[in-house]
């Protein structure tokens, strides 16, 4: 069945074929057959077709693609939330709490936890979510997070080395040939991608050689790489992601000219995600050095229960906007176009023809709103079932 969704007052395509910014066609309509994008334009040109759908002037834009997500997990920390917002410094260390409270939790449990969080975030208008293991760090535990993750996404990714758990501190390396051994076999076969916490500056996490191992091992599994670089202070992540061809390199919060440089000159994707720093309390990534440079950067929401529990993709595109001091085109492109391309997918983030059909409509003359009006729900995405 084919349907033409028009009355669009606002269309953001990402089509070339369209010379305005962004792609941008006014008074505009899409057809879409077969869950695809079968044509966009003028809707007084749009063809004719089984169904329609007239949105009353309101803006069409690519589905947000959240790229970075922990969604699989059990337990709350508001608590802790609370104390850094009176002056508590974040260090990472509170992921043995939700580690805990995951291992304890029944598979319905995170499940329902999981589907919740999913349905919340495509009320806000996202429709691609990648999804990360990372709570369970023991083989059983990892493997069940990725097997739920799975049950939501294909973008499902082994974080095995989020941390290391309590019951090896002080035995770092045997977890680390725990994490690059058995769970990685185990685990390799439900995954597409690994990620590693690479923060020399976190008592918890893992150094920038201990991060080559974990990336090299999943490598070698059949794994596109991730890695979680550059947060809590300049390190070698950023340039360890770049040097393996990472997909994407998560947070630079902290960068150096070289981190710039080599990004700007790389395949690897610098994803920021402005709603943990805002969420503890610390200074936002310079995203106008990255796009100076020439840097390819997304945008993505890092929803967890610790360091920033926003499934928000809107107040990620607000906060790059007011406190990054991207554009709001150059925000929205990184939270759909550039959310795609750390995923390495051509078939979202954009409406060109042969796309998912991944619609968001915005209860808004412009996607401009987005980050003019933070905290009004305009965007949810399209069901076209
Ligand atoms: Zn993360």
């Amino acid at each position: 069945m084919s349907t033409v969704v028009t009355g669009i007052g606002e269309l953001v395509t990402h089509d070339e074929r369209f010379t305005s910014d962004l792609g941008v066609v006014t008074d505009a309509a899409v057809v879409v057959e077969d869950g695809r994008v079968a044509w966009t334009g003028p809707a007084r040109h749009a063809p004719a077709a089984d169904r329609v759908i007239d949105l009353a002037g309101r803006a069409v834009i690519p589905g947000f693609v959240d790229s970075h997500t922990h969604l699989v997990f059990a337990g709350d920390r508001a608590e802790e939330f609370e104390a850094r917002m009176v002056g508590r410094p974040y260090d990472g260390g509170g992921i043995a709490s939700t580690v805990a409270a995951t291992r304890a939790a029944t598979d319905d449990q995170l499940r329902a936890n999981l589907v919740r969080l999913v349905a919340e975030m495509r009320s806000q208008g996202t429709t691609t979510i990648e999804v990360k293991s990372g709570y369970g760090l023991a083989v059983a535990d990892e493997v069940r997070s990725l097997r739920l993750a799975g049950e939501v996404t294909d973008e499902v990714t082994y974080l095995g080395a989020h941390v290391v758990p309590p019951e090896h501190r002080g035995r770092e390396r045997d977890y680390l040939d725990l994490v690059t051994g058995e769970m990685l076999a185990a685990c390799a076969p439900h995954a597409r991608w690994v990620d590693v916490f690479c923060e020399p500056a976190s008592a918890t996490a893992f150094d920038g050689d201990a991060a080559r191992e974990v990336l090299l091992a999943g490598q070698r599994a059949g794994l596109g790489l991730r890695v979680h670089a550059n947060q809590l202070g300049a390190g070698p992540g950023v340039r360890l992601a770049v040097e393996l061809g990472a997909a994407s390199a998560d947070h630079c919060t902290h960068l150096t000219d070289a981190d710039v440089d080599a990004l700007a000159a790389g395949t690897t994707v610098a994803t920021l995600l402005p709603t943990i720093e805002f969420s503890t309390r610390s200074p936002y990534p310079d995203a106008r050095r990255l796009l100076a440079a020439g840097a390819v950067v997304a945008l993505a929401t890092d929803c967890n229960p610790g360091s920033g529990f926003s499934s928000s993709m809107p107040l990620a595109i607000a906060l790059a906007v007011r406190e990054m001091r991207m554009t709001t085109a150059e925000a929205l492109r990184a939270a759909t176009l550039g959310g795609a391309q750390a995923l390495r997918r051509d078939d979202v983030g954009h409406l060109r023809v042969g796309a998912c059909a991944d619609l968001t409509v915005l209860d808004a003359p412009s996607y401009r709103h987005l980050a003019y009006r933070p905290g009004v729900p305009l965007a949810r995405a399209l069901d076209l079932s």
